[in-house]
């Protein structure tokens, strides 16, 4: 029988290092980090995590700034925001909520982010960056995954880690982390053919398809560390990719859902605004 990996408690630690850091700043006087955060349009899920950064900030102490923008907004217009919020010195951190709608070129209008300020390390510039092992802020998803997995006794250097997925805030960059820690990584898709057996063979299995439950236990090898990303709404229930009964009777470490790996992502956008880049 494994061990459930409680995400919120490893957040929390971070937090505590967070609040420390603003506290000291704050008794010398010093600027505080200010965030920014970019909402275009309605989306639940996007409405959903600015309350729940707007909540953190407050918590450790943090100002942020929470900008509501209409649907419709022309690029040049939101563009124009970016670029003022770039020059702007109460700000160290801007993120802009995504998915945009369909009218915005997301690529483009991340990239326009100062890499200094670009908190969620989405922009062009960033992602360069971080491939080439160069400082920049790193995705917070992926920096909480590995933060976790750090978390443990759990030796990453040598093993064979599988991840489900191949999307550049997620699949890649957990990839691209763990090849950085010395495990030979594999990245699986949706055209992969024989992903049970893939994955059966996996130390370290990272799922992020945002497929419910499809992960059983016949998928995992005795022993191996699973990292549940998925989170798809099925009956009004947060669901993760992995059938975390069944799973964690084989595994040694499995992150459930919720509570696990979503309970970093916001900690470590925190961590990044607090991380000045020179
Ligand atoms: P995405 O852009 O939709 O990517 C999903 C990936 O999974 C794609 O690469 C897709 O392959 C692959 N895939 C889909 N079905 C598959 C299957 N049956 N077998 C193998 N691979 C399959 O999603 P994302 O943004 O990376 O997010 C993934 C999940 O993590 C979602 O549930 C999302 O809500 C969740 N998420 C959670 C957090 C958090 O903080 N907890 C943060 C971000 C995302 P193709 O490339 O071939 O289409």
């Amino acid at each position: 029988m494994g061990i459930k990996l409680d995400g919120k408690k490893v957040a929390q630690k971070y937090q505590e290092e967070i609040r420390r850091f603003i506290k000291l700043k704050k008794d010398k006087g010093q600027k505080v980090p200010g965030m920014a955060n970019i909402l275009v349009g309605n989306d639940s899920g996007s409405i959903y995590y600015v309350n729940n950064q707007n909540k953190l900030c407050n918590k450790l102490g943090i100002d942020v700034r929470s900008i509501f923008l209409e649907e419709n907004i022309h690029e040049d217009n939101l563009m124009n925001i970016i670029r003022k919020l770039n020059c702007d010195d109460e700000i160290d951190g801007i993120i802009l909520q995504l998915p945009l709608p369909k009218h915005l070129n997301e690529a483009k209008i991340t990239s326009e982010i100062s890499y200094k300020k670009d908190i969620d390390g989405l922009s062009n510039l960033s992602t360069g960056k971080f491939y080439k092992k160069e400082k920049c802020h790193m995705p917070c998803t992926p920096k909480g995954i590995i933060n976790l997995i750090k978390s443990t006794e759990f030796e990453i250097e040598g093993k064979y880690a599988v991840v489900i997925g191949r999307s550049n805030i997620v699949g890649k960059p957990i990839a691209q982390l763990l090849l950085n820690e010395n495990a030979t990584v594999t990245i699986c898709h949706s055209k992969t053919k024989n992903l049970k057996q893939i994955c059966k063979n996996a130390d370290i299995l990272v799922c992020a398809a945002g497929k419910p439950k499809f992960i059983t236990k016949e998928y995992i090898k005795e022993g191996a560390f699973v990292i549940d990303v998925g989170t798809t709404m099925v009956d009004g229930k947060l669901t993760g990719d992995v059938c975390f009964e069944e799973v964690i009777e084989k595994a040694s470490f499995v992150t459930p859902v919720p509570g696990g790996v979503g309970a970093m992502t916001t900690t470590m956008l925190m961590k990044n605004l607090c991380e000045e880049l020179k």
